[in-house]
């Protein structure tokens, strides 16, 4: 199954339906076109999920590039661990709070569309994938062996590699621990190589 594949071109109508981009009630071949230029290596989800946190008064004037920039931040987030630069260290309960409204987001999103959800892809593709090195957002790659000679094979439901969503929970599990200290050393993954 393929939850998380790049929107198709059904899906982008369908989106800029929704969400009145279009000429009055209509929506072109060239609009969903010049949208899907700018969105192709985004899901469905994800136009849908940044669509969905503009301002109804705002929404229709949205542009492709705002909703690449917003979906770019909205996957920059959850892998950055702490606020290094900031005095202030990071407080847990508002960050689950807005992990847990994001996710309920993203799950309602997946309930419109009929797909199936999944929490742990959700929660793994927060993530650089340590194994087969795929970017956060992006799914896994099929790789089974890496350079080192490890062998992985990817979750057949999550299609996430079992040690991508082990390191995102391990790092979760880190967070939590270590609030009282400022999150000065927050390497991403993966960053030996
Ligand atoms: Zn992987």
């Amino acid at each position: 199954m393929s939850t998380q594949k790049p929107l198709t071109r059904n899906e982008m109508h369908g989106l800029l339906a929704h969400y009145r981009l279009g000429d009055g009630d209509h929506v072109s071949d060239d609009q969903v076109t010049a949208w899907l230029r700018e969105l192709r290596h985004y899901s469905a989800a994800e136009c849908h999920a940044a669509l969905s946190s503009l301002p109804a008064n705002k929404v229709t004037r949205a542009t492709p590039s705002q909703i690449a920039g917003l979906i770019d931040r909205a996957r920059s987030q959850p892998a950055r661990t702490g606020t290094p630069s900031s005095a202030r260290p990071p407080v847990p309960r508002d960050r689950e709070a807005a992990a847990a409204a994001g996710a309920r987001g993203i799950a309602k999103v997946y309930a419109a569309m009929g797909w199936t959800w999944n929490a742990d892809h959700v929660l793994a593709r927060t993530v650089r994938c340590p194994f087969c090195k795929a970017l956060a957002g992006q799914v896994c790659g099929p790789l089974s062996r890496d350079r080192s000679g490890k062998r992985e094979l990817r979750d057949p439901i999550t299609r996430m590699h079992p040690s991508r969503l082990t390191a995102v929970k391990k790092k979760q599990a880190a967070e939590q621990s270590t609030r009282g200290e400022t999150a000065t050393t927050a390497a991403p993954q993966g960053a030996h190589a």
